[in-house]
């Protein structure tokens, strides 16, 4: 594209900074950069200029003064954001502003391997891009976060337990038929931790992202950066043991948390109370729909169902028993906790707070905070147009 050509490093700050300010205004931009007020305006009227900033309403600065907001350009096109669950498919299209402009969810099954899920996201992205009266050549970066561990280089997973098909399938080859644009693959809970941090504008540099689902992740970010590791699998906790006399885990081993504390876990648990008598509720949703799942065991707990909420307590414990000695290695100001758990309520995460303050240090958990993340399940989403956007900004910043 024309108007990226020659970008200078301080042009390329400005553009990033912008985006990740979500919406501020000029005027703090420049304090932000460490720019004088003539620099930051000569550089914004020049961006401005080529049509990749633009002034987004006005905004009535403490001294009363009116002063422009600044974001990154409509017109240079919109992203693509792509969340593949283990179970389910979200897409949106979105501004660079990373506005929902459509958006489309439905279960799935990455069971059925790379080329089944890939043909349908296919679909869909050309019929949410149809919605938006948009075709491929209107897309700048596609963002695609995959419930598995990946090489963040070359955007391919990596041994990926849930969904071993897509060994080595390169996502980017699948797409580059249909799109010019450039393909970024990461992990689904480090889309969910870029998701919060670009939320909270990066005011916040230490914190973790668990996501409980059908399986356990974290995402990890470090002094303001999702943190990675050195092949790409750092924050793979679900598989931390949690009891040696636990039950063996698709990986192998005995015990691992995402064994005993995830959505399957604590289906099989609900089946065996209801089996064993301990609890009327489940074992009336177990006739009437022939299979359990962690929604029945919420709304029996919510109903006062004892053995219900014994469950829920028991998995919020296990998950804080991991969580303490992630606690006590990182010292996090904050944990957020999402995926498909949060909709357990409040039970769970109150029984995975009183095992992580009573198991680690009372300097790791002084400040600490836990709780659900504030993006819910559009955390995601928002973290892979937060990838393609962050991403599409360094490839198109090199000279060309
Ligand atoms: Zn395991």
């Amino acid at each position: 594209m024309e108007r990226w050509r020659g970008l200078t490093a301080d042009e390329m700050q400005l553009l990033e900074t912008t985006f990740w300010s979500a919406g501020g205004s000029r005027h703090g931009m420049a304090e932000r950069l460490g720019f004088s007020r003539s620099k930051a305006n000569a550089l914004i009227a020049g961006l401005v200029d080529q049509g990749l900033l633009a002034e987004a309403g006005l905004q009535r600065s403490s001294g009363g003064r009116r002063a422009e907001n600044l974001q990154i350009s409509g017109s240079l096109g919109v992203l693509v954001g792509v969340d593949i669950g283990a179970t389910s498919l979200d897409l949106a299209v979105l501004g660079p502003d990373l506005q929902p402009l459509a958006q489309h969810a439905e279960p799935a099954d990455v069971g059925h391997g790379p080329g089944v899920v890939l043909a349908r996201v296919r679909v869909l992205m050309r019929e949410l891009l149809a919605q938006c009266g948009l075709d491929a050549s209107k897309v700048m970066g596609i963002g695609m976060g995959v419930p598995g561990p990946v090489n963040f280089q070359i955007g391919q997973l990596v041994n990926p337990p849930l969904m071993p098909a897509w060994d080595g399938f390169s996502i980017r080859e699948a797409l580059r038929e249909d799109y010019a644009a450039p393909v970024f693959v990461d992990n689904d809970v480090n889309l969910m931790a870029l998701g919060e941090l670009w939320r909270l504008k990066r005011t916040l540099s230490n914190f973790l992202v668990i996501k409980v689902g059908t399986g356990i992740g974290c995402g990890i970010v470090c002094h303001g950066e999702v943190y990675r590791g050195a092949a790409g699998s750092a924050g793979d906790v679900g598989h931390i043991c949690v009891d040696q006399e636990g039950p063996r885990c698709h990986c192998g081993n005995v015990g691992c948390v995402e064994m005993m504390a995830a959505g399957p876990a604590i289906a099989r648990m609900a089946v065996h109370a209801a089996e064993a008598g301990e609890s009327a509720m489940l074992a009336e949703r177990l006739r009437a729909q022939g299979r359990l799942d962690a929604l029945d065991v919420a709304h029996a707990g919510r109903a006062g169902d004892a053995a219900a909420n014994a469950i829920i307590q028991r998995a919020g414990s296990l998950l804080g028993q991991m969580l303490a000695s992630v606690v006590n290695f990182f010292n996090p100001s904050h944990v957020f906790i999402g995926g498909g758990i949060t909709h357990i309520g409040p039970l769970f995460l109150a029984a995975v707070r009183q095992s992580v303050y009573q198991r680690s240090l009372a300097l790791s958990t002084r400040h600490l905070e836990i709780q659900y993340t504030p993006l819910g399940a559009q955390a995601g989403l928002i973290g892979a147009g937060v990838l393609a956007m962050q991403e599409t900004l360094k490839v198109k910043g090199v000279a060309p």
